[in-house]
């Protein structure tokens, strides 16, 4: 069995359409993909239908955005009820809060960083995605030659250090955890030590998230070492959290994250089903 339990659509930040990605994923060999797009559950719809075509099992998801004590932390949620109306809700402030956010951080391009890139850029550069993120302010600036890739104009211009940042809204970690387990659904907490969360994530702070409902931690993922993936599997055994893996896929928009690069083991796949509360909702098909 190969799982992949992390992927970004073109309704959020990926390239490949759902269909695309669901087909993409039985193509790779995998049995099992989840389709985790940012803050929203509007890839599900077109994703469950592709997935009865292409013969592969889909878990719905998504990755939601938190703050914990000021630092950005993303929440994979699994297999909840999208019309839970508290997570719902909270999704929709998320996602809506991104469109000013962005506009500001293009406006913010223009004066402070000299950029030609306009709002109508990061639209069509956007297309029909539903989630509107600094990939697609990247994709504008490539699209005007500005920058070079994704990497260069995060590295560069959009990076949390740089004068065209502006921070969106989102809510605290262990609010959105229990948002998704009243949901019914499975929080894991995505790459936690990537690009220098490791002070963020510590042990005892896992240990908090836990208590307050977290189920599993992103273990084997790109943006982690084989040293990083070995201390996050022992601190998964110790605080009881399931130990998960994925390849945080997005298409062409981020180089080398192919699917499956990074897989979950069937054990840690069995625990995430068994944690779906009552009120959740199943794999498809
Ligand atoms: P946002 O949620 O709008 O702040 O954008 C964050 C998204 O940008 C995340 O989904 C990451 O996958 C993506 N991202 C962050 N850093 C990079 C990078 N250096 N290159 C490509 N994509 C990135
Ligand atoms: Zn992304
Ligand atoms: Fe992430
Ligand atoms: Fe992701």
């Amino acid at each position: 069995m190969r799982i992949d339990l992390h992927t970004h659509s073109s309704v959020s930040d990926g390239t490949d359409t759902p269909t695309a990605l669901v087909h993409a994923a039985a193509a790779a060999g995998l049995d099992v993909v989840a389709l985790t797009d940012h803050d929203t559950t509007a890839s599900w719809g077109e994703a469950a239908q592709a997935a009865g075509e292409a013969g592969v099992t889909l878990v719905r998801g998504t990755e939601i955005s938190t703050l914990l004590d000021g630092s950005s932390v993303h929440l994979l949620g699994y297999l909840f009820d999208p019309d839970d109306a508290a997570l719902a809700a909270e999704l929709d402030r998320i996602c809506n809060d991104r469109i000013p956010r962005l506009q500001r951080m293009t406006a913010l391009a223009q004066s402070e960083l000299g950029s030609q890139v306009t709002w109508e850029h990061v639209l069509t550069a956007a297309g029909d995605a539903e989630s509107v993120g600094r990939p697609h302010l990247a994709d504008a600036l490539i699209s005007l030659g500005e920058a070079s890739s994704r990497e260069d104009a995060f590295d560069r211009l959009i990076g949390p250090s740089s004068r065209a940042y502006v921070p969106k809204h989102a809510p605290d970690t262990s609010t959105a955890i229990r948002l998704v387990r009243t949901a019914g659904g499975v929080p894991v907490v995505a790459h936690p030590w990537a690009r220098g969360r490791r002070g963020v994530l510590d042990v005892a702070t896992l240990g908090r998230l836990r208590d307050a409902g977290l189920v599993g931690i992103e273990v084997d993922h790109l943006d982690h070492d084989d040293a990083t993936r070995a201390e996050l599997s022992r601190i998964a055994d110790e605080l009881g959290l399931v130990p998960t893996g994925s390849s945080d896929y997005h298409g062409h928009g981020k180089q080398g994250y192919g699917l499956g690069v990074c897989t979950t083991s069937p054990q840690s796949y069995e625990a995430i089903l068994a944690a779906v509360g009552s009120n959740g909702v199943n794999p498809v098909p």
